[in-house]
């Protein structure tokens, strides 16, 4: 097999291996049909079973309770920066955005779009370090909905708790923390991700909806950007990414067989603070990023003393097996995603690197 190499990629990110040596296997004939998974019809009964078991897995391995729908659709999570204002506020109408980093930036352009914004916290002028306390949101009565992002990717600040709307339904991008640890649905309406961090490959956003959502959607939606018809279709309105639906069902399955989200969540704990901690000991060489209380779980950002030594610390780690460590175009520095694909052994291997290179360039 060719050597691969250890892929720090925000996302498209790491896949199991085990999964796509399965992917590969099948890749011909899928459950023995004679053919590609990629060449069926999406209505057929092979794909049928696919997306339901896709469904199931998911169901199974974050406990999704029955009165959650769950809606496959195209357009990345970026679309559903616009599906959700479209879907739930008219212009009439306010939401609350909280902001703590890029992504709640995007999600709150498109939002100003469709009604009034409230913005009850931002931390743009902190940088974007931080998250808020619960006890700080002051919520718009009213308030159509509070969307977040549970988990900043390029900033790597990471909620350490569910925000309670207190009776506002909560709308959560989960992009690049879903499957990273149990979720507690009873405090959500709408949990929304991008599959290609944390699930599976890109071309494929998993939407989790709460049912009564579904009744508040006005009449007169264009059909795909309604998930009420969407969810009528059982995601099927148009033709599927079927591929990426189909891996979410290997993915699942091999979640299940590694002892399912709690054992990531131990696994996850235990590589971040391994990075976590040469940071801290390195004497001021490496920074992080978020403050230390909101530390992501899954995306370590950090940066050197200079630009420079950013730069070169990640063209020299790529010349030594460990890939797609240069920070987001806007925040610069050094990022080491490490979702559950990312093993244990890579982020070792990034420590190693980082001590023998912060010696070489003290
Ligand atoms: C990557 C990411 C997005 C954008 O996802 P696309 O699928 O590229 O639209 C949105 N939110 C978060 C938190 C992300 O990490």
């Amino acid at each position: 097999m060719t050597n691969r190499v250890y892929n720090f990629s925000a996302g498209p990110a790491a896949i199991p291996l085990p999964v796509l040596e399965r992917a590969q296997a099948e890749m011909l004939s899928v459950n023995g049909i004679g053919m590609s998974v990629m060449e069926i019809s999406h209505r057929s009964a092979h794909f049928e079973g696919i997306l339901a078991g896709a469904e199931q897995g998911l169901r199974d391995v974050l406990n999704v309770p029955d009165n959650f729908r769950i809606l496959f659709l195209q357009g990345g999570a970026s679309l559903q920066f616009s599906m959700i204002p479209i879907n739930f506020l008219a212009p009439d109408q306010t939401a609350d955005y909280v902001i703590t980093g890029f992504w709640g930036r995007k999600a709150l352009a498109e939002a100003r779009r469709c009604g009034n914004i409230n913005v009850i916290y931002n931390s743009a002028e902190g940088g974007y370090k931080s998250t808020p306390q619960q006890g700080e949101l002051n919520f718009t009565k009213d308030a159509r909905y509070v969307h977040y992002v549970a988990n900043e990717t390029i900033e790597g600040v990471e909620f350490q708790y569910d925000i309670d709307g207190g009776g506002i339904p909560v709308v959560c991008d989960m992009s690049s923390n879903i499957l990273s640890k149990p979720i507690d649905w009873n405090n959500y309406a709408l949990i929304y991700n991008g599959a290609q961090k944390n699930i599976g490959p890109s071309g494929v956003a998993v939407v989790f909806i709460r049912e009564d959502m579904l009744e508040r959607i006005p009449t007169g939606l264009h059909s795909l950007l309604d998930y009420r018809n969407i969810a009528a279709n059982d995601s099927m309105a148009n033709t599927p990414n079927t591929w990426a639906i189909y891996m979410i069902g290997l993915v699942c399955d091999w979640l299940k067989e590694q002892g399912g989200v709690t054992a990531m969540q131990t696994r996850n704990a235990e590589k971040a603070a391994v990075l976590y901690n040469a940071i801290d000991t390195s004497d001021g060489y490496f920074t992080g990023h978020a403050d230390r209380s909101v530390r992501s779980m899954m995306n370590v950002s950090f940066h050197l003393p200079n630009a420079e030594l950013d730069e070169k610390f990640c063209s020299q780690a790529e010349s030594n097996g460990l890939d797609g460590l240069r920070g987001h175009r806007s925040l610069g520095g050094v990022r080491a995603s490490i979702y559950n694909a990312f093993p244990r052994e890579g982020v070792t291997a990034l420590v190693d690197f980082m001590q023998d290179f912060s010696q070489k360039n003290g």
